[in-house]
């Protein structure tokens, strides 16, 4: 049986051409699962009875649910943990900001980078997911919040570039104008830095927002805390980096944690805007949230204005991520972890 949410627009095409099919039905069967995100296909009432009964025949639904939600009381977040086919759990959240309203969608059951301040990693990885299951993250949300969700950012759970053809897959069938035509400029992936597949998601030439969780200016400190950088060096990290700009002309974004007393002094700033220096991209300064099974510390709110005027005054674009739904848990496994312990 076949995922039917896993198909492109295309893919769909084939296969319905292969049972027989006419090509019109593509449309009408891509609007019920990536519009109107049916469960079914009774509920598909354009198509006949016969039609129905013989597409069960070879597709099948992805079956994911909103196992548990929480809401903040500070601000407009939602978070959702979502209990897949095979029983596994992930997270996703739902953002409100100005710009639109945000998904932060997980890509893996856990993770295997283990980074030491990131709460996915801490009970190991589990599989990748579909790209159905990413789509399903989306329409969940959707469903839930009674909204269209304009913005993506794929920083839940996981390496997406570690998931790179199911990556990919969500991404063309979420941008497709025949569904829910989320526009690629409003994506953001981000990654520790997987060079090999920078190099590829750079070739694709899609116009999406790529993030690099740097955390650290130097390769020695980006290694205490980032075990694949031993793998994937800061240089050849830039190096891609620099491939993918060129190509794809796209700003960066880098997301540098705020480890109190780590990587936030006035050195730290200095080393970084080096490495950045003339660099079309935004720094994303995140003030790191407090995890259980780590022991790390935020930054002070000082240290970390005094580092983004470093920054400023080399001429970099520095940002502080405001913390959003900071009382549900909303970062980055946190929720997943907790839910497993019960
Ligand atoms: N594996 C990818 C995507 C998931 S992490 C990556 O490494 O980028 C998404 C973002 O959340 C990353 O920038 C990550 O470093 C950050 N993050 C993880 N743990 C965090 C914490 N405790 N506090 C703040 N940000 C965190």
């Amino acid at each position: 049986m076949i995922k039917i949410e896993n198909l492109s627009f295309e893919d769909l095409e084939k296969s319905l051409v292969e049972l027989g099919e006419p090509k019109f039905k593509t449309k009408q069967i891509f609007d019920w699962v990536h519009n109107k995100t049916v469960d079914s296909f009774d509920e598909m009432t354009n198509l006949s009875k016969l039609t129905r009964d013989k597409l069960k025949n070879y597709y099948e639904f992805t079956d994911a649910v909103i196992e548990l939600k929480l809401e903040s009381k500070l601000d407009e977040t939602k978070k959702y943990v979502i209990k897949l086919e095979d029983g596994n759990i992930v997270e996703s959240v739902y953002l409100k900001y100005k710009h639109g309203n945000t998904a932060c969608i997980s890509s893996q059951v856990g993770c295997k980078m283990g980074c030491t301040f990131c709460a996915s990693t801490k009970n190991g990885f589990i599989r990748n997911l579909t790209a159905a299951e990413m789509l399903k993250q989306i329409y969940l949300i959707q469903k839930d919040i009674k909204d269209k969700i304009s913005n993506i950012v794929i920083m839940g759970s996981g390496e997406p570039l570690n998931n790179y053809e199911n990556v990919i897959d969500f991404l063309k069938i979420i941008n497709d104008e025949k569904g829910q035509n989320i526009s690629m400029r409003k994506i953001t992936l981000s990654t520790c830095g997987i060079i090999p597949n920078i190099y590829r998601l750079a070739d694709e030439n899609l116009p999406i927002t790529l993030a690099i969780s740097l955390h650290a200016p130097l390769q020695k400190k980006r290694e205490e805390i980032i075990p694949a950088a031993k793998k994937y060096k800061l240089p050849e990290l830039i190096a891609a980096c620099d491939y993918y700009l060129n190509k794809t002309g796209r700003r960066l974004t880098f997301e540098y944690i705020m480890i109190g007393g780590f990587n936030d002094t006035l050195s730290d700033a200095k080393n970084l805007s080096e490495l950045l220096k003339n660099k079309l991209c935004n720094v994303n300064l995140i003030p790191c949230n407090y995890v259980e099974e780590s022991n790390i510390n935020p930054s002070t709110n000082i240290d970390i204005e005094k580092f983004k005027k470093v920054l400023s005054d080399q001429g970099i674009n520095a940002t502080v991520r405001r913390e959003l739904g900071s009382d549900i848990n909303a970062s980055c496994g946190q929720l997943r972890n907790n839910f497993l312990k019960k």
